[in-house]
């Protein structure tokens, strides 16, 4: 039973909220505890229910130009945009990130819709005369209803990844969000509706595992969408990719930042304390590994200063479970007792006044890691920094090489030649030169290498289109009726 401050937490098919047949949840607040809803998993009765709407919802849509998609798009970005703090407000409350980190979240998803809007003046396609009087053609097509599943730790962004442009080439889609930060797919499927995007053209399932398996499953489902760790998107891969479906799995991430001796100080330091502390180190790009190259104990010392500054619910959010939290404790305590000595210990912060029911851990460095060792190699995903020392560039790009992930890496230099060196060699899909995020910006394409993904391309961007649409290759000849000679 939910009270009238906790949510209901429900599927959006055909434009109405109904209850998932399923089993509960409760959703809980990362900063204090408290219950924030009921989650209604589906079952697969619930999900063919729903694709059966969102397929009549293909039906409609599909036959939409290009511009009219958009036009109803635009509409939804100016929803998106007025709601846009009340959007943020739930993301954070769930997912227990700052309310600045979740509103640029969701920014960085209206820019990907901004570029699937930009696909009705750029998605000309092709057409040239290939002998004569015979025209060859690309017409580009929808694939169906396709599906997306989405990760706790961006409840917006990595859904805004994939809705727009899934939806702009013309596929209804159905989503399912995590089952831990459920709440805001509410607010973006009420926008989509306020914003006149037909019933059944997106759709929301709520659920864990078994509602993901009777997704990937569903023989009216083309092709699945995939964000999570690399665990569940390679299980995801190889389910989909045996009924035949296409599919793109990204996974987690190690990520390796290099700091070269001659490092400009501030810029370093601020870009490396502020890569593995935002959203408290739980986001695929975070610096996980600092290979500090020769003499970096300056630099080091202004990380450790910058990350100790940072006060826990203010400058830093929250562990999305206890469980999570419980897991770093154990990760810090193994790296200590196999000898790494712990600069900063975010073990020991008090949480905020009040938020005592909550997951904290604050910024933890610890330094003299070893290579191969849990903490050098497991994605922690929490507020954590390896440091492992290395002597010159060569060892630390052979660590960042062995490493079998591959979303992103970077370097922190001032010698252009030591900077295109890590751009050449590094084993990751996002490189960052001075850049402690090197999330690209649309539209350049989002997507790793390795384990990171599973699958061929990109999620955002030129990758996007290409998944989720297909080109149909159209060759023509028309009859000249004035030309009497024609086929003699
Ligand atoms: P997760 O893999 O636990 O869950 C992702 C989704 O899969 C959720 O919707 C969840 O309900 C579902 N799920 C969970 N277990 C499942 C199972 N056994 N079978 C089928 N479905 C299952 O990931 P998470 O903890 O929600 O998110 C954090 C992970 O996501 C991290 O590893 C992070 O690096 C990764 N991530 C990657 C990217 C990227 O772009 N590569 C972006 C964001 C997050």
């Amino acid at each position: 039973m939910t009270t009238r401050n906790q949510m209901d937490c429900m599927n959006f098919v055909g434009g109405n909220w109904v209850r998932g047949t399923g089993a509960t949840s409760t959703v809980t607040s990362p900063w204090n505890g408290a219950t924030l809803g009921t989650l209604h998993h589906s079952t697969s009765d619930d999900v063919n229910a729903a694709v059966t709407k969102a397929h009549e919802g293909f039906l409609k849509w599909s036959k939409f130009s290009m511009k009219d998609r958009c036009a109803v798009l635009f509409r939804f970005r100016e929803i998106l945009l007025r709601d846009a703090d009340k959007i943020a407000a739930q993301a954070s409350n769930e997912c227990g990130k700052l309310h600045a980190e979740a509103k640029a979240g969701l920014m960085k998803g209206i820019e990907v819709l901004e570029f699937a809007l930009s696909l009705q003046n750029l998605d000309q396609g092709g057409k040239m005369e290939v002998s004569r009087g015979v025209w060859c053609e690309y017409r580009r097509e929808p694939l169906g209803v396709v599906a997306g599943i989405t990760p706790f730790n961006f409840p917006a962004m990595v859904p805004m990844w994939m809705i727009p442009i899934a939806i702009a080439v013309g596929n209804a889609f159905l989503w399912k969000p995590s089952d831990k930060t459920p709440l805001t797919s509410i607010l973006i499927a009420n926008a989509a509706k306020e914003a006149g995007i037909p019933d059944g053209v997106l759709t929301v399932v709520q659920g864990g595992r078994q509602t993901v398996e009777a997704v990937i499953d569903h023989p009216g489902i083309a092709a699945i969408g995939f964000v999570g760790s690399s665990h569940v998107a390679k299980l995801v891969y190889q389910r989909g990719s045996q009924h035949g479906k296409r599919v793109l799995a990204l996974g987690g991430a190690k990520n390796h930042i290099i700091l070269m001796p001659d490092a400009e100080i501030e810029m370093a330091s601020r870009g490396i304390a502020d890569s593995f502390t935002g959203c408290a180190g739980q986001r695929c790009m975070a610096a996980s590994v600092l290979l500090a190259v020769g003499d970096s104990q300056k630099l080091i010392d202004q990380v450790v200063a910058k990350a100790s500054a940072m006060d826990l619910g203010k400058d830093m959010g929250a562990l999305i479970t206890s469980e999570s939290r419980k897991k770093l404790h154990e990760a810090i305590a193994r790296a200590e007792a196999e000898g790494a000595k712990v600069l900063l210990d975010g073990r020991k912060a008090a949480a905020p006044r009040g938020m005592e029911g909550g997951n904290w851990l604050a910024p933890t460095i610890i330094d003299g890691v070893k290579p191969g060792s849990q903490a050098a190699c497991d994605e922690l995903f929490g507020p954590v920094l390896s440091i492992i020392r290395v002597n010159n560039l060569s060892e630390a790009l052979a660590i960042e090489n062995a490493n079998p992930y591959g979303n992103a890496a970077s370097v922190f230099t001032t010698t252009g030649a030591v900077a295109e060196r890590v751009a050449q060699e590094a084993k990751a899909g996002m490189v960052g030169i001075n850049i402690g995020v090197p999330v690209p910006r649309e539209p350049f394409s989002f997507g790793g290498i390795q384990e990171s993904r599973f699958g061929h391309g990109d999620i955002t961007g030129e990758g996007g289109v290409e998944f989720w649409s297909h080109l149909k290759k159209l060759t023509t000849k028309w009859v000249n009726p004035t030309d009497k000679n024609w086929m003699n």
